[in-house]
């Protein structure tokens, strides 16, 4: 053995290290799903670095084996996958490789407090959870690329910040993980503990998964196979239990829930392929990230894994979807590049696009399911309005809303739902862009709506302004904004002689007067017809940028101008009926700041110069007290 070489685990991995040895996560059993899960992988690179060379597919009888020895303490893991050289060990078993680390620790904090384990294995964090349930772990590993035996590696650590790396012999390609088990885990010394924990996580991995025995009668040690290692998408639909479509995406996702809905189709035609697809119910931390996102289906090429993530067969604002599409006719020795070009890749993204659509339309039938699979993706689902244009209408018909009919924002309302509930003579489909529901409920720009019991869907996903510029009419009715300026008297057949316009001589003298005190602030002052609980209110005209949409290009880093709003006022209000007595023009000025200071703060949630506001406040409360 050649000498050891001391390295330290990079920063983050010891505070992760720190929260596994803490056991932060209550349920530490699945340290072996997320070993027997890299392992699998690395068979199935192994399969698929013989097939890209040429080789044949199945002559070699992969196997992951696991050897428990009782009296010492010890679990070894062993696969004959594709193993790793030195510095595949060092960068993979030393550093977090991923992009949004910081994300990641984020939700780390969040785990801690959650107890959540269904976060690992969904970081890439898989490997350390050894460290839950041992004080010492070994990995002895050798790589496909190394012919000498001697030169084999091995990998030790007690996780407490360092581990060391040294030359090894190893007789075949693969990895062993040799874990030393603590005192208070020694129950997963048992048998039948592990038999349990494959046949719960792993029991559809499609490699044997086999358990060193003692044959009592014969006196000899066998390897016994575990789990079922079948390729479940391959069986005929009938024959699969649900139970058995469960414990598959379970072992093909590592996640812990059960999948709200699944879908298996056979496709015999031109080209022939299996597709085996569902929808999770939780979505994982990092699905927010369009480009760097891994998504969760598997491409096999008559049952050979040939790689996951292939971002060309499935649109982005699909990839929650997960799942094994198993296609005859890509050649074997496929390459990403290949991937890009291949039509028949696009035809099959085409019809699993549409078989996804089929599969949430069914699932949008029990309103229950479909809400959990609207509040965890319908923030990515959106996305396809822009993306998709072919399927436009069959998305615009799944799309869910919070609306001004509920009181809660568990509640949505389809836009078919919608255009039941519209009001005889109602022309558009209204809808507010807000930060979150409590500002879109509570918005002014609401009042005229809730008085007429029309309904306003009140959108409140931060891409919501960017999506709805796709979507300008559904059935032809067009969606208005509730924030813009229109004239909205007519639909919303309000009393003609009670309208009030700016003209008004009455009030002219007021609103010439606003005019002069904020003339480089907004571009005019009108009388609102809208308002009844409201002073003030700041509307855009309807071909300027909104509130919502500013935001999300100053959010994106752009450079935009500021807006110039109207500034509409109540006159029926007391408070702009005081403000119009005030004959001193300084106070006056101060009101006026004061009344268009709050309008912006209900607009746009906060305040370029809160100072400034507090001021006024404190001046006109002053003023108020002394002349009392
Ligand atoms: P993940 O598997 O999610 O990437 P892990 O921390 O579990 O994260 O593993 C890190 C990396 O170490 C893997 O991506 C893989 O490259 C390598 N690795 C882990 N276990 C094995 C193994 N048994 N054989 C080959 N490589 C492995």
């Amino acid at each position: 053995m050649s000498k050891k070489k001391l390295y330290s685990f990079q920063s983050e991995i010891k505070q992760l290290l720190n929260l596994m040895i803490n056991s932060l996560y209550s349920n530490k059993e699945i340290f072996l799903r997320e070993l027997i899960s890299n392992s699998s992988d690395s068979i199935d690179k192994l399969r698929f670095y013989y097939v890209s060379k040429g080789g044949v597919v199945n002559d070699i009888s992969y196997f992951i084996r696991i050897n428990i020895d009782k009296r010492n303490s010890f679990i070894t893991l062993s696969d004959n996958g594709i193993g790793m050289s030195k510095d595949e060990v060092i960068n993979n078993l030393g550093t977090i490789a991923k992009s949004g680390t910081k994300e990641f620790f984020k939700k780390l904090n969040l785990v801690s407090k959650s107890k959540d384990s269904n976060i690992v294995g969904q970081f890439g964090v898989g490997f350390y959870s050894s460290f839950m349930v041992s004080d010492n772990v070994k990995v002895i590993t050798r790589s496909i690329d190394e012919l000498n035996e001697k030169n084999a590696v091995l990998w030790e650590s007690d996780g407490l910040g360092k581990y060391s790396v040294c030359k090894t012999v190893k007789s075949y390609v693969g990895t062993d993980v040799i874990l030393h088990i603590k005192d208070d885990c020694k129950d997963y010394l048992n048998e039948s503990t592990i038999c349990d924990v494959i046949l719960k996580y792993s029991n559809h991995i499609n490699i044997p998964i086999e358990l060193k025995t003692y044959d009592k009668d014969k006196k000899v040690y066998f390897w016994k196979k575990i789990n079922k290692s079948d390729s479940l998408w391959i069986k005929d639909k009938f024959t699969i239990s649900s139970k058995d479509y469960i414990d598959f995406y379970k072992s093909i996702t590592n996640n812990l829930g059960n999948p709200l809905i699944w879908s298996h189709n056979k496709v015999e035609g031109k080209y022939d392929y299996i597709s085996l697809l569902y929808i999770p119910d939780t979505s994982p931390w990092d699905i927010w990230n369009r480009e760097d996102y891994k998504n969760g289906i598997k491409l096999y090429v008559r049952k050979v894994f040939v790689m996951n993530d292939v971002k060309k067969l499935l649109p982005y604002y699909l990839r929650f979807t997960q799942g094994i599409i198993d296609a005859s006719d890509i050649p074997l020795n496929v390459s990403r590049e290949f991937l890009q070009d291949d039509i028949f890749l696009k035809k099959l993204k085409l019809s699993i696009t549409k078989r996804i659509l089929k599969m949430l339309d069914i699932l949008s039938r029990d309103k229950v399911k479909y809400n959990c699979f609207w509040k965890q993706f319908g923030f990515v689902f959106k996305e396809g309005l822009a993306e998709d244009q072919v399927n436009k209408h069959n998305i615009s018909l799944l799309l869910r809303f919070n609306s001004t009919r509920f009181d809660n924002f568990d509640d949505f309302v389809s836009l078919e739902d919608y255009l039941l509930s519209m009001k005889p003579g109602q022309d558009k489909i209204f809808y507010l862009t807000s930060d979150n529901y409590v500002v879109a409920k509570n918005s002014p720009h609401l009042e005229v709506y809730n008085n007429k019991k029309i309904e306003v869907l009140l959108l409140c996903d931060k891409i919501d302004e960017w999506v709805m510029t796709y979507l300008l009419d559904f059935k032809g009715i067009q969606f208005s904004s509730v924030t813009k300026n229109v004239d909205f008297s007519n639909y919303l057949s309000l009393d003609k002689s009670k309208v009030i316009t700016s003209s008004d001589v009455k009030f002219d003298v007021l609103v010439n007067r606003i005019k002069s005190v904020l003339v480089n602030l907004v571009k005019d002052v009108k009388i609102s017809n809208r308002l009844e609980k409201f002073p003030v209110i700041l509307t855009t005209d309807s071909h300027d940028m909104s509130t919502q949409m500013v935001k999300l290009l100053i959010a994106a880093g752009k450079n935009v101008p500021k807006i110039k709003y109207l500034f509409e006022i109540n006159v029926n209000h007391s408070l702009i009926k005081y403000i119009n007595s005030v004959n001193d023009d300084k106070l006056f000025n101060k009101w006026i700041f004061y009344i268009y200071y709050q309008a912006l703060l209900i607009e746009s949630g906060n305040l370029e110069n809160p100072v400034a506001f507090i001021n006024i406040v404190n001046d006109l409360f002053v003023s108020l007290v002394i002349s009392s």
